[in-house]
């Protein structure tokens, strides 16, 4: 029997460039009869015609499956879609704006079935990347790493062939606040990796502004490692200890000189520091408290509102 590779992209706003994805896709689906094939779209509630250009493409191979979420979820939830509904016996992930080449797709299916269970592409370069950016992406998963012990690799994504295996323990695993790069780590299994080079966008630009990497970059943090709230503990600590032999000092001081009119601007950095300190403390209990209160809501993660051939 045929062995079943599910194709998944999750896309938001990318009208102009599916079609052309799907092009490359069907070349690459033609081409290897040996397997069957499902090319799962999962629209993320996209503002432009991108569900219709779906449907369109359901309409003229029934290959083609496509989920529509209820609205814009972010494209970590929208993967746990395609992964809940995806079929086949291995599972490709990619980008709908081409900067995943399609070619990749028969090396990383020939290390499959050579028994490896996630194989994952890593990016040769980082294209126009800004050098602040390229510096402060290897900062975050240096700390990433050193904290969170597992290996966050850098440059490497969401381009990879996930096994059935893969995929059912991805699925178990419905945080709302989702690092799903940090879960293909976590997860372990037969890992292997190839490189590509990876193109320019096709159409439109990238929906991960800063803010929206700053996030996510919270997120990866937060969902594997309480290292922050450790370093809050040891600094509280330290600022203690300093705080507790210099009020010997001022106390002595004063006992010996009777001088207690003195030191207002010492006074003045004494407050503003300790009230810094502490509101950091605060901000970071703050930020894993938020995530329990989401967790603890037990919302769904996303929400459909059509779907076909899935
Ligand atoms: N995407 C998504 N939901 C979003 C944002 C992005 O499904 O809210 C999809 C997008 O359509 C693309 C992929 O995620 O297929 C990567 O997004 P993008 O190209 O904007 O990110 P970048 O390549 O800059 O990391
Ligand atoms: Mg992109």
């Amino acid at each position: 029997m045929k062995k079943k590779v599910s194709i998944l992209v999750p896309c938001y706003n990318e009208e102009k460039s599916l079609p052309v994805l799907y092009e490359q896709l069907k070349q690459l689906m033609d081409g290897h009869q040996d397997f069957e094939w499902q090319v799962l779209l999962v629209d993320d509630g996209s503002k432009d015609s991108t569900l219709q250009v779906c449907k369109t493409l359901r309409q003229t191979d029934d290959r083609v499956a496509y989920i529509g979420l209820s609205r814009n979820f972010g494209k970590e939830r929208a993967m746990l879609a395609g992964f809940d509904h995806a079929t086949g016996d291995c599972l490709v992930i990619m980008d709908a704006d081409l900067q995943h080449p399609p070619h990749v797709i028969p090396q990383m299916l020939q290390y499959w079935q050579d028994g490896y269970e996630d194989v994952y592409a890593k990016r040769n370069d980082r294209g126009k990347e800004s050098w602040l950016r390229r510096k402060l992406t290897l900062a975050y998963y240096k700390l990433l790493q050193k904290s969170a012990k597992i290996d966050v690799l850098p440059n490497v994504g969401d381009f990879r062939l996930l096994d059935r295996k893969c995929v059912d323990a991805l699925k178990t695993m419905r945080e709302s606040e989702r690092y799903t790069k940090g879960l293909y780590c976590w997860m372990g299994f037969k890992k292997k990796e190839i490189t590509f080079d990876q193109g320019e966008r096709y159409a439109g630009k990238s929906s991960f502004n800063f803010s929206r990497l700053m996030g996510l970059a919270v997120n990866g943090i937060t969902s594997y490692t309480v290292a922050p709230l450790r370093i809050s503990t040891i600094l509280g600590f330290i600022v203690s200890i300093c705080a507790f032999i210099y009020m010997l000092y001022v106390l002595i001081k004063t006992c010996i000189m009777g001088d207690p009119v003195q030191g207002f601007p010492t006074l003045v950095i004494l407050i503003l520091f300790l009230g810094g300190v502490q509101l950091l403390a605060i901000g970071i209990i703050g930020e894993y408290l938020a995530r329990i209160y989401q967790e603890t809501k037990h919302r769904p993660v996303y929400l459909i509102s059509e779907k076909e051939g899935c």
